[in-house]
């Protein structure tokens, strides 16, 4: 997996202090797409295990209180990040018990994999759908349009 942005303290994308993860590759090609730069999953820098670490560690900072991670894009669930972002949740959850996930994915909750499904089990909250830019609202809190839906879930 590749990555474009990593933020390791971020107030803007979802609640309260975060770490957002911002990932290569999308094969949704949304017309008025804020992101173009992600598309190619081969585009950005390596996701290496050093910066996972470093997320493991920024999410367990106590000098900067963290609400959780924030996995966005590009496409967290692109086929080809689906493997990594699975080991990254599951540290989360085993390391960071505490914090939440929110993910990001233009696929939508009822349409997915197997594999894209084994993540979304792990995350706290989806933000699902396409952008439609005929359905563009910048009022609108954690989507940038109507139409996507965000899916909070209850955790074992
Ligand atoms: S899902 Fe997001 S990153 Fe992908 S094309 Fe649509 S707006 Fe762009």
């Amino acid at each position: 997996m590749n990555y474009h942005q990593y933020h390791p303290i971020d107030v803007v994308n979802g609640p309260g202090t975060r770490c957002t993860l911002f990932v290569s590759g999308c094969e949704h090609q949304c017309r008025g797409c804020y992101n173009q730069a992600t598309w190619s999953p081969s585009s950005g820098h390596p996701f290496t295990q050093q910066l996972e670490d470093r997320i493991i560690a920024d999410l367990n900072d106590s000098r900067v209180q963290r609400r959780g991670l924030s996995l966005s894009g590009g496409d967290p669930l692109h086929p080809q990040n689906v493997a990594a972002i699975l080991k990254l949740v599951e540290r989360v959850k085993s390391e960071c018990p505490d914090k939440d996930i929110w993910l990001w994915s233009g696929y939508l909750l009822g349409e997915l994999t197997e594999a894209q499904q084994a993540i979304v089990d792990q995350v706290n909250v989806l933000v699902d759908g396409k952008f439609e830019q005929d359905l563009a609202d910048p009022a609108l809190d954690w989507r940038g349009s109507s139409n996507q839906i965000i899916h909070c879930f209850k955790l074992e």
